[in-house]
């Protein structure tokens, strides 16, 4: 499942020419979604594949009611000019004490999306109130972890990274229980030097075939197990 970040009256972050990250982290997604298909080994679904807005609960629930094997919502982050410059892709997992300050502040940025748009959460169902929850969410948070490294293995190659890449954070997109999941920002739509590979088609397609790496990496092995099982039958 990939989750292009934000949508309709929620635009995210925006460029230093006026790039909505909206746009950007839509086309991404839509050629990462290409690759994998094309490459037949998957199913690929995106949460939205136009300019909707999509709540953030919405995103997480379309994501287990289609049994979803992995989660990678797709963003771009912008620093305020007071807080100087950052650039480079960074990779989160959940957490629900982010890994620093900036994490933790990002982590706000991305979960207005539904204040933004008036979506009352007090009203969502407690799916969490399952005792089994604990078990699987364990297994989910090592698989989450495992993607996460080779997401930043196969970045390294393509695209520049943040100067500590891996982090975690409490993204409500990153809850659910039983989807390993992962929000990566491409880079800082603040930053020069990280805007123009954003905007540029070639970088984008380059990037999206290191994360296609990365999804056969992280499926290879369930691939071939689920092989074995079918040869023993
Ligand atoms: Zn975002």
């Amino acid at each position: 499942m990939l989750d292009p970040g934000h949508g309709g009256i929620d635009t995210g972050t925006h460029g230093l020419d006026g790039e909505l990250e909206k746009d950007i982290v839509l086309s991404f997604a839509s050629e990462i979604r290409d690759r994998l298909e094309k490459s037949g080994k998957y199913r690929v679904l995106m949460t939205r594949s136009d300019d909707t807005f999509i709540a953030l609960n919405d995103r997480v629930r379309f994501a287990r009611s289609h049994g979803a094997a992995l989660f990678v919502s797709i963003h771009a982050d912008a620093l305020p000019k007071k807080e100087g410059q950052a650039e480079g892709a960074t990779v989160y997992t959940l957490s629900e004490h982010a890994s620093d300050a900036e994490a933790a502040r990002l982590a706000d940025d991305e979960n207005k999306a539904d204040v933004i748009a008036g979506v009352d959460l007090t009203a969502e169902p407690d799916d969490v109130a399952n005792i089994l929850v604990d078990l699987a969410q364990r297994e989910t948070k090592t698989f989450s972890l495992q993607f996460a490294h080779s997401s930043v293995k196969e970045f390294k190659t393509v695209a520049r990274l943040h100067k500590r890449p891996l982090k975690s954070a409490g993204f409500v997109v990153l809850k659910a229980p039983d989807v390993p999941s992962v929000l990566i920002e491409l880079g800082y739509m603040s930053n020069r030097g990280d805007l123009n590979h954003l905007v540029d088609a070639e970088w984008r397609g380059k990037t999206a075939a290191a994360l296609a790496h990365a999804v056969d990496d992280f499926f290879a092995p369930r691939l071939a197990g689920a092989a074995a099982m079918g040869q023993r039958r």
